[in-house]
């Protein structure tokens, strides 16, 4: 046979995601398929709806996954909801507000861009203050910025939007089940979520869940396709209707809800490994889950420091998934990368725009986040930078970690 057996190699995954999945959910991947509309399955679907409200800390009715990566989440719920014509606010302070622009532009919005340098955040009132002058139909925000390591506070965002009826739409991909992320209490219309990062599941699935609010404008846009609604409203109903089918939430809704009409074929072994990603965080407990992310990022940012290095980005609105690194002065990072990856078995990320060739990204992301992995890449980087001739602080990384380590012990 000219194509040899699969054997990937076991990586320590230390990027934004792709990380390291999850044992047991490998092992449910492997589990017998069940026919879509089997009554077992349909319990699993139900199940996996449950545990997606409380990973979101909501209770919407609707939560489930869209089949497809965390951008088919994305899709899903900017092409739902936007209209062409409709003013879309979105602050930009890294490359993934520039995908929910791509997106809701895609799908005829009017965009509106507010910009902040890479590395900081927004203060709410810049936010509010564009809100009021654009009135937007939407505001959609990333929360966890992997692009810059750096998360956008949200409460007081969603509280405005609220009062000023704004839909509000987040994308959580990267902090969901790694970081505090409030849907109901921060007045989130919809949120989405990811697989492959924070909940250690491979990439496939995105979790999304919207409220009632959501819903309505959705029920509407699909009567106006049945032809149901006055011919007189303003816009026509062919310019109003939902532009997608394997995106469209309403279709969605009647797929995962009571009614179970047919619509795309749900993707088996995804299903059952996204259900165990989140029968461990639940199981772990989110509080739980959110201090150890927080633990293995401060023993990571400590051991960085301690090597001499600097954390990129402002600290006070640090993403605790992600650690951006500046390459420091006279090093090659795609070598010091290569050699990591060739010699050690370890990936780091690279960085994209502005910020290529400046900044490492190491994520500290679900099951990748463990005491093992950041000793490892601790170890491995100062070896690697040694040999790359950077003068450095040599010895001190690992200690300082473990130094936070012992502490908590
Ligand atoms: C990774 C990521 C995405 C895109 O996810 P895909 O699964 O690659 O489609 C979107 N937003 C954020 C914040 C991300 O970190």
């Amino acid at each position: 046979m000219k194509y040899r057996d699969l054997n990937p190699s076991t990586r320590t995954i230390m990027t934004p995601g792709p990380v390291e999945a999850e044992p047991r959910v490998l092992r449910a991947m492997a589990a017998p398929i069940l026919g879509q509309f089997d009554p077992e399955f349909t319990t699993l679907m139900n199940e996996t709806m449950e545990m997606i409200r409380e990973l979101f800390r909501t209770k919407n009715r609707w939560a489930f996954p869209v089949d497809g990566t965390s951008r088919a989440g994305i899709e899903a719920v900017l092409a739902s909801i936007v209209e062409p014509g409709d003013r879309v606010l979105i602050p930009i302070y890294g490359r993934f507000g520039h995908l929910l622009s791509e997106i809701a532009e895609r799908y005829g919005a009017e965009v509106h861009n507010i910009e902040t340098s890479w590395g900081t955040v927004f203060q709410p009132e810049a936010i509010l203050r564009a809100i009021d002058r654009v009135k937007p139909k939407i505001v959609a925000v990333v929360h966890g910025e992997t692009s810059t390591g750096c998360m956008q506070p949200l409460k007081e965002i969603g509280e405005a939007c609220r009062e000023r009826d704004i839909l509000f739409v987040v994308d959580a991909v990267a902090s969901i089940g790694g970081a505090d992320v409030r849907v109901d209490e921060w007045k989130i219309d919809a949120a989405i979520g990811g697989t492959q990062k924070c909940l250690s599941v491979p990439a496939g699935m995105a979790p999304i869940t919207f409220n009632s609010r959501v819903e309505a404008l959705l029920l509407e846009r699909k009567k106006i396709e049945r032809g149901l609604v006055d011919p007189g409203s303003p816009k026509s109903a062919h310019a109003r209707a939902i532009r997608t089918n394997y995106f469209d939430l309403s279709q969605l809704m009647d797929y995962w809800g009571p009614a179970r009409l047919n619509h795309h074929t749900e993707a088996t072994s995804m299903l059952y490994a996204l259900r165990e990603g989140l029968r461990i965080v639940l199981e772990e407990g989110l509080e739980n889950r959110i201090d150890r992310h927080r633990l293995h990022e401060k023993a990571l940012v400590h051991g960085i420091g301690a090597m001499g290095l600097d954390i990129y980005g402002n600290p006070a609105c640090k993403l605790p998934v992600v650690t951006c690194i500046a390459i420091p002065e006279g090093i090659d990072g795609e070598s010091v990368r290569a050699m990591l990856l060739n010699d050690f078995d370890i990936e780091i990320a690279s960085s994209f725009g502005p910020l290529k060739g400046k900044i490492w990204r190491i994520g500290t992301m679900g099951y990748s986040c463990r005491k093992k992995n950041v000793l490892h890449v601790l170890a491995a980087l100062e070896a690697v930078l040694l040999r790359h001739g950077a003068s450095l602080q040599a010895g001190r990384a690992v200690q300082a970690a473990l130094d936070i380590y012992h502490a908590q012990a």
